[in-house]
């Protein structure tokens, strides 16, 4: 590093570190950020997700005749993290102050550094119980333009910029072992130099040490995101709550996510909280062409697809697409390990979409030309077709009898019967002759329809699934994949690192998904989606200014 003597490291060059980078260089600190990670990976997972922000009362929301307000916000937060623990108490205010950022400044501040969203504002997470209970009362899923890669670029070109002009220094390939402590002060850094690498975005990279080092400053803030991408860690704090952790998951984020800094940061005096709680999803794909080990993809279903569990049986309401995350999933660990999905091709055209930057290229790398072909032209979408085609997990048939038999043959140990699939299917589809009726799906369906923006990109016509002329026969397996990490490192409002006593550790902070997005936890038990980049963001914020 030369001559360079910073005053803050930063530990993780994801979106929660860059953005506490660019507020500490915006104070006039000397900041050295560090990655394990080559130059190609800048950005760290932000660069694959979908770039969905959760704002509130925003000029999108207000177009398409969403009213919406911080207090509906702060209210659906409430009944979706269901605060209970004690340590709860930082997460809580944490929560309080996202809520009033997302109503309030953090819109303006993104479009400021040229961040712009897809104007159908979509509807995520929409909990299906109490009004009281999880789940989002209105849309509020803003997916950026460019997706992940354009939530990244403002900040990845600030720190290009900084570095050039000698305020930031970018130790890529430098992997932290270990935080210095001094008279319980935390005062610096040390860990391997890990050999070059040529290896692409997101790939596994070479471990082989070339040499160490060590840096010393009168701050260090660990943003070295969650434990999804180290499955050993997701079993051993997996919650008994939701049942047991299914033998196979599939992968939602690069192994780099390997939760290490937890153990380190803990063994410097760190209290790591809510460890417990996790955001697996339940509707995983086993990707056809991986990028990183075991590379899942996650489907965001629209309403109208049919959920199986292992047995065979539908699911009841709440557990249906698109409504509770982690409900469906305790309710599928109840039967076995997967579920499924039968649809028609009608369904999958209209309603399948597939998380992750890479798998929306219309959004990622288009405009609105390509935005209209893939969304609302003939088929479903390039990245989808692909799937059906190739996937793994994509069963395609004419008639149930066949698709039943190639589900069973994907899924030996685990078989369903075709006269319950069927019996259960014709059920619901005899609902579909007034526009009213009691199954709670289609009830939902009409719901969302009346929404401008599901019923114009998200949600199907209800029709027959059985009838041949709205098929062929969709089956897809759902495996559990796993990403997001809602505990972390216990931190005060300004972001300082608290030990298990609750003390400050001095000189340590701790921002992103290292901190569960804010104090340890901010989600509580549940999210609403759009909030882990939103908290990565916020958090970071906060820490670049208090570091
Ligand atoms: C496919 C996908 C889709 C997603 N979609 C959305 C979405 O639409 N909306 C949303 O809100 N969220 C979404 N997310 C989640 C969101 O992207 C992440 O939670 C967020 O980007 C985490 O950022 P971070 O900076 O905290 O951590 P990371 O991005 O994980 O960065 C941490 C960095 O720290 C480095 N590191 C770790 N340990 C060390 C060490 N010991 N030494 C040096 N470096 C280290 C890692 O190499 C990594 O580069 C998605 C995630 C994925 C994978």
């Amino acid at each position: 590093m030369g001559e360079f003597s910073p005053e803050v490291i930063i530990i993780g060059a994801g979106l929660a570190g860059m953005t506490a980078a660019h507020e500490a260089i915006l104070r006039g600190r000397r900041v050295l950020l560090l990655d394990q990670e080559g130059p190609q990976s800048l950005g760290g997972q932000a660069f694959w997700s979908l770039g969905g922000l959760f704002l509130v009362d925003s000029p999108e929301q207000r177009r398409l005749g969403i009213k919406d307000s911080a207090e509906l916000a702060w209210s659906d937060w409430q009944g979706s993290a269901q605060f209970d623990r004690d340590e709860d108490a930082n997460p809580r205010k944490w929560a309080e102050k996202f809520v009033e950022f997302a109503a309030g400044d953090m819109r303006s501040w993104l479009h400021g550094l040229g961040m712009r969203w897809f104007p159908v504002v979509g509807w995520a997470e929409r909990g299906g119980a109490l009004a009281g209970g999880h789940g989002n009362t209105v849309p509020r899923f803003h997916i950026t333009w460019g997706t992940g890669t354009g939530v990244v670029k403002p900040f990845a070109d600030l720190m290009v910029k900084y570095a050039a002009e000698g305020r930031l220094k970018l130790g890529f390939r430098h992997r932290v072992n270990n935080l210095i402590v001094e008279n319980g002060v935390v005062k610096g850094v040390s860990g391997d130099v890990l050999e070059a690498t040529t290896a692409p975005r997101g790939v596994s990279s070479s471990r082989k040490v070339s040499s160490g080092f060590e840096y010393r400053a009168e701050a260090v803030i660990t943003t070295s995101g969650g434990i999804g991408g180290n499955h050993t860690m997701v079993r051993k704090y997996w919650p008994e709550r939701l049942g047991k952790a299914p033998k196979v998951m599939v992968a939602g984020v690069p192994d780099y996510v390997d939760g290490r800094m937890h153990g380190i940061a803990a063994k410097a005096g760190a209290g790591l909280i809510n460890g417990d709680r996790m955001w697996h999803y339940c509707e995983g794909l086993q990707n056809w062409d991986p990028i990183w080990p075991n590379h899942g993809i996650r489907i965001l279903p629209g309403p109208s697809s049919l959920w199986f569990d292992a047995k065979g049986d539908r699911m009841e309401a709440p557990f249906l697409p698109g409504f509770d995350t982690l409900g469906t999933l305790k309710r599928i660990l109840s039967a076995g390990e997967h579920s499924w999905f039968i649809l028609t091709q009608k369904i999958i055209e209209k309603e399948f979409a597939l998380s992750g930057s890479e798998q929306n290229e219309d959004l990622t790398n288009g405009g609105w030309r390509e935005v209209l072909s893939a969304r609302l032209g003939k088929g479903a979408t390039p990245a989808v077709e692909a799937f059906k085609e190739k996937g793994a997990d994509f069963i395609v048939a004419d008639d149930l009898e066949t698709l039943v038999g190639r589900m069973n043959a994907l899924t030996p140990d685990a078989p369903v019967k075709l006269d319950h699939i069927r019996s259960q299917i014709r059920a619901r589809d005899l609902q579909l002759n007034n526009r009213f009726c009691k199954d709670a799906q289609i009830t939902a369906i009409h719901g969302a329809r009346n929404y401008k923006g599901d019923k114009l990109i998200r949600t199907a016509k209800p029709h027959e699934i059985l009838d041949p002329s709205n098929g062929p026969l969709i089956a897809v397996r759902l495996n559990v994949i796993t990403r997001k990490s809602l505990g972390g490192l216990h931190t005060d409002i300004q972001g300082r690192v608290l030990t298990p006593s609750g003390e400050v550790l001095q000189g340590a902070y701790a921002a992103g998904e290292a901190s569960g997005f804010g104090g340890g936890g901010y989600h509580g038990y549940n999210a609403l989606e759009g909030t882990f980049l939103g908290g990565c963001l916020f958090s970071g914020r906060i820490a670049g200014q208090n570091a």
